[in-house]
């Protein structure tokens, strides 16, 4: 009986073990929550990206609908963007269409029992618009505390970090660097690149055409990069022109920036279609790069 005893605990050590290590070896997973931008198309949802390490979850950017997004995922099988569980952003830039989600972010995960303070990464800025965003749910907060609801009192709260160039967050899964970007007239706006046991990742957030998009990335294991289309009739009128000159990436200038940052996988996503189809952008890109890439759809696992 010791003897069988004996075998029985080694045996539940030695699983316990092995699924610790399966654990630690799961590949990273990059899920794409939206690859929307200000157009409201149902199929596209306001742009949001999750790198997922472990069964931990990290956002960047939280664009509208991002907590039900993240619920869909999870329903598909990716545990760690239950609700509760969203606890970290990285925000590329302060446009509307990649923060109208946030006061979702901060309120919605809280009221589905995290108890955690969210923790913001993003450009000057953030702090402003956080203070006026839990301002404005004041009496969201008291209710909600001071009721029969009994939220805690701590997972609504926010520790924004005001970050510049370089590595901004480290932990035993994840080194996140963020790199400027040009996008118009926004004096800070940043990609970030995620590299984990396995992988490295570059998102390029939104961004004209970027030489640091293409030092971040060489030959990453996967480019997330934003593109317009040119054919829409909107950029017959100059100030769209100049517009989408400045602030937003062609398909003959995405052709260009991929092949000198070499990704293995090129998902194209924060697609501005401009009223056409979404086939008339791929086989734009289809001419202007053969390397392996994909048209980047909602709620796909890369
Ligand atoms: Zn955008
Ligand atoms: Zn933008």
């Amino acid at each position: 009986m010791k003897k069988f005893f004996f075998f029985f605990v080694v045996a539940v050590v030695f699983c316990g073990r092995g699924l610790g290590e399966d654990h630690a070896a799961l590949a990273t997973r990059v899920v794409v929550l939206g690859t929307g931008n200000p157009s409201a198309d149902p199929e596209r949802w306001g742009p949001a990206v999750a790198v997922v390490v472990n069964d931990r979850a990290y956002l960047i950017d939280c664009g509208p609908g991002v907590v039900r997004r993240a619920a869909a995922a999870e329903k598909n099988g990716i545990a760690a963007l239950k609700a509760k569980e969203l606890k970290i952003v990285f925000v590329t830039h302060l446009h509307s269409d990649h923060t109208v989600g946030y006061p979702d972010l901060i309120f919605s995960p809280w009221v589905l029992g995290r108890k955690e303070a969210l923790e913001a990464y993003g450009p000057r800025g953030l702090k402003n618009m956080t203070a006026h965003i839990e301002k404005a749910w004041t009496e969201d907060v008291r209710i909600r505390q001071g009721g029969l609801e009994q939220a805690n009192a701590t997972g609504y709260k926010v520790h924004v970090h005001e970050i510049r160039a370089g590595v901004v967050y480290r932990d035993s899964n994840v080194t996140v660097t963020a790199f400027p970007v040009r996008h118009g007239i926004w004096k800070e706006a940043y990609g970030y690149t995620f590299e984990t046991h396995d992988r490295k990742i570059v998102i390029s957030g939104d961004t004209a055409p970027s030489d640091e998009v293409v030092k971040a990335c060489d030959g990453c294991d996967l480019l997330l990069h934003e593109v317009f289309n040119p054919h829409g009739e909107e950029l017959k009128e100059e100030h769209w022109k100049e517009y989408f000159r400045t602030f937003h990436t062609s398909p003959s200038e995405l052709g260009e920036i991929a092949r000198r940052a070499r990704p293995k996988l090129l998902v194209v996503y924060h697609q501005s279609l401009e009223k056409l189809p979404e086939s008339d952008l791929v086989e734009q890109i289809g001419k202007e790069y053969s390397g392996a890439w994909v048209s980047g759809r909602d709620l796909g696992v890369y």
